[in-house]
């Protein structure tokens, strides 16, 4: 059998403590969810592989380790990622705030042309952060802008085929 051209991207998670991000890796990667989600120790992540149709693309996912914490350890952690997903908690308007901060940083100090997602967490729950304002504010900015839920299951494949399909593959 003839093998599948492979290319493998870098992709970041950043985002406020507990508004989801290690639940949405764990959900992507191994279709698992904890109402008690363990603290990230340590740089880690996980790779998945995601198909596309010519190709496909090796995700080695990064879940920030409780980094967000000390905002000036962040560069180093983002700055070779091709893609970030920056998580708020759609319940609570404080993230939000948060989410921007982090996509300045990234506009700011990531690697040229990155992509960023911005993506509304816990949409099981009640919605206090306003979608219309979350969705012009990505078309201000010209990033994506999801919905999803790590708990129910909303929306966490597309988000993560859609940033897969996002980086151009060059034979
Ligand atoms: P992180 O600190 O951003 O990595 O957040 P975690 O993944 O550790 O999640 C923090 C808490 O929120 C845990 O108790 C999770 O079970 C819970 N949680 C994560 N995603 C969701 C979601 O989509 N809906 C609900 N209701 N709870 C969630």
């Amino acid at each position: 059998m003839e093998e599948i051209p492979s290319m493998q991207k870098k992709i970041v998670l950043l985002g406020d403590s507990s508004v989801g991000k290690s639940s949405l890796v764990f959900k992507f990667v191994k279709d698992q969810f904890f109402e008690n989600q363990e603290p990230t120790i340590g740089a880690s992540f996980l790779t998945k592989t995601v198909p596309q149709n010519s190709h496909e693309v090796k995700l080695q996912i990064w879940d920030t380790a409780g980094q967000e914490r000390y905002e000036s350890l962040a560069p180093m952690y983002y700055r070779s990622a091709s893609g970030a997903l920056v998580v708020y908690d759609i319940n609570d308007k404080q993230t939000f705030k948060k989410a921007k901060f982090w996509i300045k940083e990234l506009i700011s100090n990531g690697e040229n042309g990155v992509i960023i997602f911005l993506v509304a967490n816990k949409s099981d729950l009640e919605h206090n952060v306003d979608s219309v304002e979350a969705s012009k504010y990505c078309e201000e900015n010209g990033l994506f802008y999801f919905e999803t839920s790590a708990k129910t299951g909303h929306n966490v494949v597309e988000v993560f085929t859609s940033m897969a399909s996002q980086f151009e593959y060059v034979p």
